[in-house]
């Protein structure tokens, strides 16, 4: 059976945002890009250019801050400044806002306002994506799937090949047959979908590859199929949670 993936993109836009969006096309995936407002900021004809082939723009904070870091006001500048260069993006591109989506930074929810940043998040209508296709235990009861945030299944450590002068592209083709850690995904094994984490980056290889590329292709030789992503609305209970 082939496995359901969503794919998420983080960090971007880049250099290479289009030339991504391009080969997403070639092979009929819808990503969901989680752009960083400083990068729309410095990338704007990349942000078009994914809205007009409809991807889906997430909210990934300004800066990429960690939110423990940083004081709640900040935080909430943070997410506002990228929520409108997003509304902005997709109102000059006539195309309409699928969902809106906030996915936190090294999966920091906020430490000592996390409450607050969740309160907030739900009182702006933020919403969830769907995740029926992933059944692991572990990310059901995780603080991505139950709180407004996008968890993810499964990383292949892209960004070492651009921060470490050791990890190869090899590195990142191993990386996706892993399955070593209990609260990580698998490519080759069991029958969980996955959501994937990849990342937008300037990185090139030495003959011009793009990581992307070599990520894609080496997840349609394991046969897997890309699925659509799809807004939900958090449930009562969720909300409940939070303001507990
Ligand atoms: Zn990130």
């Amino acid at each position: 059976m082939s496995k359901k993936v969503l794919l998420t993109v983080d960090d971007g836009p880049s250099d290479n945002t289009m030339a991504l969006v391009d080969h997403l096309m070639q092979r009929e995936i819808t990503a969901v890009m989680f752009f960083l407002g400083r990068c729309m900021e410095a990338y704007p004809h990349a942000v078009d250019y994914a809205i007009q082939r409809g991807t889906v723009i997430g909210n990934h904070s300004y800066s990429h801050a960690a939110f423990s870091q940083i004081s709640y006001e900040q935080g909430i500048i943070e997410i506002e400044r990228t929520e409108k260069l997003i509304v902005d993006a997709y109102k000059r591109n006539g195309v309409e806002r699928q969902a809106k989506i906030f996915r936190f930074p090294y999966t920091d929810q906020g430490g000592n306002n996390f409450a607050r940043f969740q309160e907030y998040l739900i009182h702006n209508q933020f919403e969830h994506l769907d995740t029926n296709f992933v059944n692991y235990e572990w990310f059901s009861n995780s603080a991505t799937k139950n709180h407004i945030d996008i968890g993810v299944t499964f990383a292949c450590w892209d960004w070492e090949l651009w921060s470490s002068c050791h990890f190869k592209l090899a590195d990142l083709r191993q990386n996706l047959r892993k399955n070593v850690e209990p609260s990580m995904g698998s490519f080759t094994e069991g029958a969980s979908g996955e959501v994937l984490v990849i990342h937008d980056s300037n990185w090139r290889g030495e003959q011009g590859e793009f990581h992307f590329d070599i990520i894609l292709e080496e997840l349609e030789r394991m046969n897997v199929q890309f699925v659509k992503p799809v807004p939900s609305r958090p449930t009562l209970s969720q909300m409940l949670e939070t303001t507990v």
